[in-house]
């Protein structure tokens, strides 16, 4: 039996294209002792996905010829472990492939009760960086002005919604009109600047005329530059992301560190989502607590066929997604059984 595969053909020089892939046809494999093998229903599009081109980071680089590594939503077909069962549905560090053989320890059994793409957005690394970034790194209290930006992507529309959860006054920094509408009346945000469209410095001042508490940075480069300078005395930034310059030749910092971290007293702290592992459980507890009690809102950007992962990818690095993108490969198998 064969099945197809996308490897990256060509590593990119700054801005990723769809042609850097290349769409394969192979063997299904046939795992070994100890492995097992998954058929992959969900993949994770991520902008993380691109800076693992960029060398090695927490994860090795991803070099061409390397099938493209992926976060997953998966079922087990095969399992040569006796900690899983075919049938279970597990999240995996799997492959942009119809089929994974994946390690036990790149394997996570689901919560159950819990839909399948949820498990990516809002109970996923969406949700979880969100949410640990919020509370354990930047200590958000119910009087902070919050301000996010990449406001209308995976992470940022759960930063700003739970940070509005608990009493917070909240700002997103985003890409153009629509998202930033979408931002204010579908999630709730107080406001929401247009950084492509903006003075940024200034906008900020009349979003926040009192200052910034706490800055969730998913961007880094002038848009961190532009937050800084509104940021309160003592004040937190949230160092998440700084997807400016996953595509960049010339990676610009912002120019006033130190000088304004200085000045202003503030602290700057970065995090790795599984630095949480452990309270993950808890996290998903309040979460499924404030949907329940309709705080939050889920969004997902879903998109159809493991051919369209490219494209997904190359759309999310332009600002072109709406919450958490992911594409689906294969059918639910529990709708599947309720057909
Ligand atoms: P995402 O927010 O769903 O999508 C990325 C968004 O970034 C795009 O929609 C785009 O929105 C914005 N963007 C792209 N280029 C930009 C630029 N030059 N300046 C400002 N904004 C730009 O993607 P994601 O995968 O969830 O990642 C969000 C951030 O979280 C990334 O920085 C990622 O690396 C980080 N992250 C960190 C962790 C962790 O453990 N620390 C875990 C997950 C994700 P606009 O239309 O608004 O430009």
């Amino acid at each position: 039996m064969n099945m197809k595969q996308f490897i990256l053909k060509e590593a990119p020089n700054a801005k990723l294209n769809v042609s850097n892939f290349e769409l394969q046809e192979v063997d299904l494999p046939k795992p070994k002792d100890g492995q097992v093998l998954v058929r992959n229903i969900l993949l994770s599009i991520d902008a993380a996905n691109r800076t693992w081109m960029q060398g090695r980071t927490y994860r090795d680089q991803v070099i061409a010829g390397d099938v493209m590594p992926s976060y997953s939503v998966s079922e087990i077909i095969e399992s040569k472990d006796p900690e899983f069962k075919k049938g279970q549905i597990v999240t995996a560090e799997s492959f942009w492939a119809e089929y994974s053989i994946v390690e036990p320890r790149d394997l996570n059994k689901c919560p159950d009760n819990i839909s399948l793409p949820n498990l990516l957005s809002l109970f996923g690394i969406a949700g979880l960086t969100a949410y640990h970034g919020l509370f354990d790194v930047g200590k958000v209290r119910a009087s902070d002005t919050v301000v996010v930006s990449a406001a209308a992507g995976s992470v940022g529309v759960y930063v700003g919604q739970l940070a509005k959860a608990i009493g917070c006054k909240v700002v997103g920094i985003a890409g153009g009109d629509t998202k930033c509408k979408k931002v204010v009346e579908e999630l709730g945000f107080d406001g929401c600047i247009d950084y492509k469209n903006a003075n940024l410095v200034r906008d900020l001042k009349t979003h926040c005329p009192e200052g910034i508490d706490l800055y969730f940075d998913n961007v880094g480069g002038t848009v961190l530059e532009a937050v800084l300078i509104r940021m309160k005395n003592k004040g937190r930034v949230v160092c998440c992301g700084a997807v400016s310059q996953y595509e960049s030749s010339s990676p610009t910092g912002p120019r006033n560190i130190p000088g304004f971290v200085i000045t202003k007293r503030l602290k700057l702290e970065g995090f790795i989502v599984m630095d949480f592992k452990e309270r993950h459980m808890e996290a998903i507890t309040h979460m499924k607590k404030l949907l329940n009690e309709g705080k939050i809102t889920i969004v997902e950007d879903i998109t159809e066929g493991l051919q369209s992962a490219p494209e997904a990818l190359v759309n999310l690095l332009n600002g072109k997604n709406f919450g958490k993108s992911m594409v689906r490969v294969a059918p639910d198998p529990n709708e599947q059984k309720m057909s």
